[in-house]
């Protein structure tokens, strides 16, 4: 729903732009810019030390979105100082961060662990807050109730990757869990009061395009703040890769104007109160093999798809039904 006035229309997240943009979103919490900093704290994940799995998700290979001076050998403090020195360098414009510990599963550890760790990265001046990068089977009560603590005196997110809302996927993908799961662990963690995010790649294989449109109510019906989209990006050297090569025509991999009027669609269904962070994802080329998009950033892709939004006068949740 939206509401016009002479000079431009405000959607129902507060401002004009046509989807509830994770950026104005923390604008509105701060009045300012606020930069992701990310850090790989030296977790490993239960689908790879084979708690649940070995291999890990057959899409998987940190490096591919791990910026270089994110080495878990650094402390926290040394990784968010050269961090916030990198964005300075590109963008020189934020002074409040956000510590996103980004690489495997940043929950998978004793709570004392998380505590030192959490607590160092909140000690850094100009950091805000907290987004946690996790699986939905790596939490529990006792981490909920210190993240629920952790909330009353800083930001905090927690993100969990769930990929699919199908369980033939999330099997084929190796996840080493079921939708439901993930439903559950979203549900809690929402309960908590707890900024809930999720993140989900279209185009994983064996889903056909309708399969994969159908996501956006389910998705739409879980309490999340925020949301990611990648479309599927086939990495070398990962699982995915082979099962790409051994069975392409399971694969419905998006060329850039199908994932643009594919999205547009999406979005339009998407619940609105939910912010979106991502719509696409960005490996450097030196990782990817299988057809790729050329020489598009993130930032190109965003205004191409608001671009988009415009022409055809349609915005998230314009058709989102309850
Ligand atoms: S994607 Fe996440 S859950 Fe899957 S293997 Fe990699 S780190 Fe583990």
């Amino acid at each position: 729903m939206s509401v016009d006035n002479k000079e431009k229309r405000i959607f129902s997240w507060g401002h004009e732009r046509r989807f509830n943009a994770y950026s104005n979103y923390f604008r509105s919490l701060y009045g300012r810019r606020v930069q992701k900093v990310s850090i790989d704290a030296g977790f490993t994940c239960p689908n790879r030390d084979g708690t649940k799995g070995t291999g890990g998700c057959t899409y998987c290979n940190n490096d591919a979105f791990n910026p270089s001076y994110c080495q878990p050998e650094k402390s926290v403090t040394q990784q968010i100082e050269e961090g916030i020195r990198f964005h300075k360098w590109r963008y020189n414009e934020a002074e409040s961060y956000l510590a996103y510990f980004q690489a495997y599963s940043n929950t998978y550890a004793p709570l004392d662990t998380l505590r030192e760790l959490y607590e160092e990265a909140l000690h850094y001046p100009g950091v805000l807050g907290l987004i946690i990068g996790t699986r939905p089977d790596c939490i529990d009560d006792e981490k909920l109730s210190y993240l629920r603590e952790l909330s009353g005196r800083c930001y905090l997110a927690v993100e969990y990757g769930i990929e699919s809302c199908y369980n033939k996927t999330l099997k084929r993908i190796n996840r080493g869990h079921t939708f439901e799961e993930a439903t559950a662990t979203v549900e809690k963690t929402a309960s908590y009061g707890i900024n809930t995010g999720a993140h989900f790649i279209l185009g994983l294989p064996g889903e056909t395009r309708e399969e994969m449109f159908n996501q956006v109510d389910l998705i739409s019906a879980l309490p999340l703040k925020t949301v990611k989209f990648h479309q599927l990006q086939i990495i070398k050297g990962t699982g995915m890769e082979k099962d790409f090569r051994d069975h392409p025509s399971d694969f419905e991999l998006f060329t850039w104007e199908e994932y643009l009027s594919f999205f547009i669609r999406f979005l339009e269904r998407l619940n609105p109160s939910i912010v979106v962070e991502r719509f696409t994802g960005e490996a450097p080329p030196r990782f990817l093999t299988g057809p790729g998009w050329g020489k598009k950033r993130a930032d190109q892709i965003v205004n191409l798809i608001e671009k988009r939004l415009e022409e055809l006068d349609t915005w998230q949740g314009r058709l989102y039904f309850r």
